[in-house]
């Protein structure tokens, strides 16, 4: 049974009520009373002076705090879960994770919730579920994921690196009741270490039930994302893949071969050179999982792939074109230019 409010009892009279030696005295015998009465209808303190959830405040509280915090699943523990654990821990989200490796430990510095079973991080009844596997892991991770557990109006969202893929996979496979959400926070561990201001996340809302509920919570996520600093960009999973195959695909190709190369400081360094560097930097640790995704599951990126390799001959024959030039010259003279 639960001990009301009113019947709190604080030890020191209130000033406003309490002032003279006589209503001291009065509030001292009304407290025994209270605490005889309480001993003999076995009653119980649970708390005192805490806000009640009667109380209209209290309510009004708990509901504030509700609406501004999540309860975010992450599936898909490594790097990129991680890095984005951490921010969504700091800006006082709850967040539980589940992945293929135990990552308990990790999990507790962090201030996440690990649970190595699916199922028992499905009845945890997470608002959202990040997906923050590998690209080539996702298809795979979906057809074992316990969906049947999670509550009817869940909002399911990716974070992969290409965009069509996962949308088709979720269209495909989920059920009608679940919203879907495509994410792609274009910077990573290394490129976002820092401050996320001006950082381009793309959004795809690919499928958000009608009600206020449901989309308030889409735009609450997204929202998180914008306090960040990141510069939101509303965008058609096609036109990611597309517009992603000339920039991301090729960035990382080429920070891949420069890092091939093994590039390392020196003390003439160019501003343009650090810049190379840092590129290697931004890149270069991914997993190659990562990189072969973007080749793989994004159709336009082997036309890039050929673009640049063109690129790259055009400008190698210039340079060899014009030492031939020099060379015959040398040996066969002027006359023969003409
Ligand atoms: P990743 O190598 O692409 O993915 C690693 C994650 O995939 C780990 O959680 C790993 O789980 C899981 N995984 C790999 N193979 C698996 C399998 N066979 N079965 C189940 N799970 C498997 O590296 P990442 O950097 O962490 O990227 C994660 C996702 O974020 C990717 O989709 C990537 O495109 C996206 N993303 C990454 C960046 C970035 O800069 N890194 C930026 C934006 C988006 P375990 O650790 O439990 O093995």
């Amino acid at each position: 049974m639960h001990l009301l409010a009113p019947l709190a009892l604080t030890t020191k009279p209130s000033p406003l009520t309490y002032t003279s030696k006589s209503s001291n005295a009065l509030y001292q015998r009304r407290v025994a009373g209270k605490r005889s009465a309480l001993k003999s209808s076995k009653l119980c303190v649970r708390a005192i002076d805490a806000a009640q959830p009667f109380d209209s405040e209290a309510r009004q509280s708990i509901r504030a705090r509700e609406a501004i915090t999540l309860k975010i699943g992450i599936v898909g523990f490594g790097n990129f879960g991680q890095f984005l654990s951490k921010r969504f821990v700091a800006d006082g989200h709850t967040v539980i994770a589940t992945s293929r490796t135990d990552y308990c430990s990790t999990a507790v510095e962090l201030g996440v919730q690990f649970f190595k079973d699916g199922d028992d991080f499905c009845e945890e009844h997470p608002d959202v579920v990040i997906f923050c596997t590998s690209i080539l892991s996702l298809e795979s991770t979906l057809e074992e994921f316990p969906f049947q557990r999670l509550r009817r109006d869940t909002l399911v969202c990716d974070v992969l690196s290409v965009k069509q893929f996962p949308k088709h996979l979720f269209v495909q496979r989920l059920p009608k009741h679940f919203d879907i959400l495509c994410l792609h926070p274009m910077f990573g561990p290394d490129s976002g270490k820092g401050s996320w201001q001006d950082l381009p996340l793309v959004f795809d809302k690919v499928r958000i039930g009608e009600g206020d509920k449901r989309q308030e919570r889409c735009n609450h996520l997204l929202r998180f994302f914008e306090t960040q600093g990141c510069r939101m960009v509303e965008m058609s999973c096609e036109e990611h893949d597309r517009q992603a195959a000339s920039s991301q695909f090729i960035t990382h190709t080429v920070g891949r071969m420069l890092g091939t190369m093994e590039l390392s400081e020196t003390t003439i360094s160019t501003k343009g050179f650090d810049s190379l560097l840092s590129l290697v930097d931004n890149t270069y640790h991914d997993s190659f999982d990562l990189y072969y995704g973007l080749f793989l599951y994004n159709e336009n990126a082997s036309t890039e792939l050929a673009r640049l390799e063109l690129a790259f001959d055009q400008v190698k024959s210039q340079l060899f074109c014009r030492l031939h030039e020099l060379i015959r010259t040398e040996h066969f003279g002027k006359d023969l230019e003409t």
